[in-house]
């Protein structure tokens, strides 16, 4: 694909020669990005600069944090890729609002009361610092209003300022329809997040999600430390429903509330897993009152462009900067401990790549079709805070966005057959990606885990919520090469004791033979995208298929 300079010089000649009144129709010109920009020593020298120790973990509000966006906009600038953020910059500004609930929250009901952190964690969906939840409890099965599946979960109930009491996780499957919620895979109506959103949609005040290690998948353990001490969000956007209280329960103090309310909880859950369940009121009023301290910071998303002929629609190509920052120091420290998570493979790896593939557009023989906008996201650690707010704020409206990659870890261990895209069986991007991959001698590998809900865990999930097509890059399966065994293990190492710890650290002899061609594949592909006529489109029936036409 390497284009010589004669080569160059001759196509310009040949160009320069047809005068615009005689030329014949316009032959079209196979153009792409200029893949041959894509290499592995300066991908690696932006990777060593952006994990630096001097950027200290790249921690949002931080100034580590500060200098990795700087240090982005500035390699932007130098490619001659535009500004996309507010007022003409490269930056974004996104509020985030950070609490602490105090340990004083208290959640009763007639004849008991629940203990905080062994029995209910809480948090409220508001900046207020003092939150009175009280009202009658709805019990409402999954809590899921899903049209596409004919499925709704708060059918004939009114929870406006009331409780509602959940289920978390997708119904099952039943034998005569196995592909019910997507069967054994995970949908975003099981996700903990979702239950949330609609509670608050349907108006109630406060939601209880009842805890079991099973439908949760994690121990109740996880969630006191995820939902204890310090949390981020955005703030909620003006005149949006939001709930005063969000709350999980312990599966033994929710036996136990349901029984106060009249009912058999074991017998509610077995009712709520068939179609045609009705929301069951309990004969149960419920008070919490929570208190937290709170304060506002700011973080910016770092936007760059590259122009297309069609300035009116765009790809979106995300990737997060964010990562832990350096940890306080503890007791039984030594002097030498390290503290700081550079954030390597997560993500220095992957915004390293994405500044390649700007690079290779900003470089490209022509315009691409539709706009290229890079988006760096900050807060991604924190519930991908950046990327939400970038939804809420798009810089270009998100009915215009024909799809969206997302790259979060770049492959560092060697060359492989596969490229694995989570999101590709779900819209019109899939078969175009499987078409490229087989141009080029490669497989489109599938989602290992669809029941683990990895689509909903990373910065292309709030621009697929809002109905754009979205890919992004997951680990790979296939290396290849003579030593290919002994990579899959390196792989299944860093998992095991890197990820997302301090010895996430950059390594010299990190390969990156295949990270250099999935980022060439990622490149063409987004070209391919922005330069066919139609917007790719969600596979119908997809959960995502109709927030568009919704919105
Ligand atoms: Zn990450």
């Amino acid at each position: 694909m390497r284009r010589t300079l004669a080569a160059l010089l001759i196509s310009c000649l040949a160009a320069c020669n047809q005068s615009p009144a005689t030329a014949p129709a316009a032959t079209p010109q196979p153009t792409g990005p200029a893949e041959n920009e894509i290499q592995e020593a300066p991908l690696k020298a932006h990777l060593q600069a952006l994990s630096a120790d001097d950027m200290g973990g790249r921690a949002p509000s931080t100034p580590g944090g500060q200098k990795a966006a700087d240090y982005l906009a500035t390699q932007l600038k130098t490619l001659g890729v535009e500004p996309g953020g507010d007022n003409g910059s490269y930056f974004q500004e996104v509020p985030i609002v950070e609490s602490v609930v105090d340990r004083s929250f208290t959640l009763s009901v007639p004849g008991n009361s629940y203990r905080y952190f062994d029995d209910v964690v809480a948090f409220s969906g508001t900046e207020q610092p003092r939150v009175h939840v009280q009202g009658d409890v709805v019990f409402v099965g999954h809590g899921i209003v899903a049209p596409e599946q004919n499925w709704n979960d708060y059918q004939g109930a009114d929870v406006k300022g009331k409780w509602v009491l959940v289920m978390v996780n997708d119904p099952p499957a039943p034998a005569d329809e196995p592909t019910l919620f997507a069967g054994q895979a995970l949908t975003y109506y099981g996700r903990w997040t979702y239950k949330f959103e609609e509670a608050a949609r349907q108006g109630a005040a406060g939601a209880i999600l009842i805890h079991t290690d099973d439908s949760a998948t994690y121990p109740w353990q996880v969630v006191q430390s995820s939902w204890t001490g310090t949390q981020y969000s955005l703030p909620p956007a003006a005149g949006a429903p939001a709930l005063g209280v969000k709350a999980w329960m312990k599966n033994d103090a929710a036996v136990d509330f349901v029984k106060r309310g009249g009912q058999n909880l074991d017998q509610l859950r077995a009712s709520a897993v068939k179609r045609g369940f009705k929301p069951v009121p309990l004969k149960l009023r419920a008070a919490a009152t929570l208190q937290q301290r709170t304060s506002r910071k700011t973080s910016p998303n770092v936007i760059g462009v590259v122009r297309g002929t069609n300035e009116r629609q765009a790809v979106i190509f995300t990737s997060h900067y964010d990562h832990f920052g350096t940890r306080e120091a503890q007791p039984g420290d030594k002097p030498d401990t390290d503290r700081i998570f550079n954030g390597a493979y997560d993500n220095a790896s992957g915004i390293s790549g994405l500044l390649m593939i700007a690079q290779s557009m900003a470089k490209a023989p022509a315009k691409p079709g539709r706009s290229m906008y890079f988006v760096f996201t900050t807060a991604e650690e924190s519930g991908l805070l950046g990327a939400e707010y970038f939804a809420q704020h798009p810089v270009i409206p998100m009915d215009q966005v024909a799809a969206n990659i997302n790259v979060d870890g770049l492959n560092y261990l060697g060359p492989t057959r596969d490229i694995v895209l989570l999101g590709a069986d779900r819209s019109s991007l899939g078969p175009m990606a499987k078409t490229l991959a087989q141009e080029r001698g490669r497989t489109l590998g599938a989602d290992q885990h669809p029941e683990r809900g990895y689509f909903f865990r990373s910065d292309h999930f709030p621009l697929a919520k809002a109905g754009v097509p979205a890919l992004s890059i997951s680990e790979p399966r296939e290396f290849t090469g003579p030593n290919a065994a002994e990579l899959a293990k390196k792989q299944e190492a860093y998992n095991a004791t890197d990820y997302h710890q301090p010895s996430d650290e950059f390594d010299p002899t990190w390969n990156f033979a295949g990270g250099v061609e999935d980022l060439k594949f990622l490149a063409q592909l987004a070209w391919r995208v922005a330069a066919q006529p139609a917007m790719p489109e969600y596979n119908a029936g997809d959960q995502f298929a109709n927030a568009r036409k919704g919105s």
